[in-house]
């Protein structure tokens, strides 16, 4: 399938961004301007449309605009049509809301590991993802050098661990208390389960993450504007994310035979 389509394919990048996060249209020539729009068939409906970014200095990348709405794209898909683009890195964006008391609106995380809350398929079925070459290395949720990345260009940012609810609706906060005594930082709704999608086939991937709101058993504050300046300064330093990680390399390995 692979060759067949890769004839259509006269813009290629191997990276995709995720974007669950709201930013004018302007902000996003921080990445580089558009070369190319696509829209994906998969076996799990449609994908798209994805824009190709020429990043100044650096490589090229998929964005797709990404959200827990009710028409929310069925993770498969976005995995499946990741890898019918030849995307080789994810990284998903998300916006969060904060159930750790110590995470105001407007903070930048990266993902440390992962709690799958939600109902719908989360695998390929395929035989689950091999172990690391090393047999004693622990199992793995992420992608050691697109976070580590992440980490090394937003130095300011929190290492979390996330757990995805299906949406769209907010937490109650009976669920915020459980989620916490669990050891979750944050919930979102656009990471999970395809963090564990992208690793059964392969991709590797990364999750980055702005607190947009607090849980609902926290005090709330009115916003001040912090979460706009969070993403537009997070945005800036991508390329330098990109950079960083294009320069290492990693053994994240798929067991999906497409
Ligand atoms: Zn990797």
């Amino acid at each position: 399938m692979e060759s067949k389509i890769s004839q259509f394919v006269v813009d290629q990048a191997d990276w995709l961004i995720l974007l669950a996060v709201l930013l004018p249209p302007a902000a996003m020539n921080e990445l580089g301007v558009v070369a190319a729009e696509r829209t994906i068939e998969t076996p799990f409906g449609m994908v798209g449309p994805l824009a190709l970014r020429r990043v100044p200095q650096g490589p090229s990348v998929w964005i797709m605009p990404y959200t827990g709405a009710a028409t929310r794209t069925d993770p498969r898909a976005t995995i499946y049509a990741a890898h019918v683009l030849g995307v080789r890195q994810i990284v998903a964006w998300d916006t969060v809301i904060a159930l750790n008391p110590v995470l105001p609106r407007g903070q930048v995380a990266v993902m440390a590991d992962y709690i799958d809350f939600t109902r719908g398929p989360g695998s390929f079925d395929g035989v689950p993802p091999s172990l690391p070459p090393d047999p004693e290395a622990p199992l793995r949720a992420v992608c050691p050098r697109l976070t580590g990345a992440l980490r090394q260009a937003l130095p300011f940012a929190a290492e979390i661990v996330y757990v995805g609810i299906d949406g769209p609706r907010r937490e109650t906060a009976a669920e915020a208390r459980i989620f916490r005594q669990w050891g979750a930082d944050v919930v979102g709704q656009n990471m999970v389960p395809e963090a564990a999608l992208a690793q059964e086939a392969g991709i590797c991937f990364a999750g980055l993450m702005t607190v947009a709101e607090l849980s609902a058993e926290r005090s709330q504050t009115p916003p001040r504007g912090e979460v706009r300046a969070s993403l537009e300064a997070t945005l800036s330093l991508l390329p330098t994310m990109l950079s960083i990680a294009s320069a290492e390399t990693c053994d994240c390995l798929g067991t999906v035979a497409w």
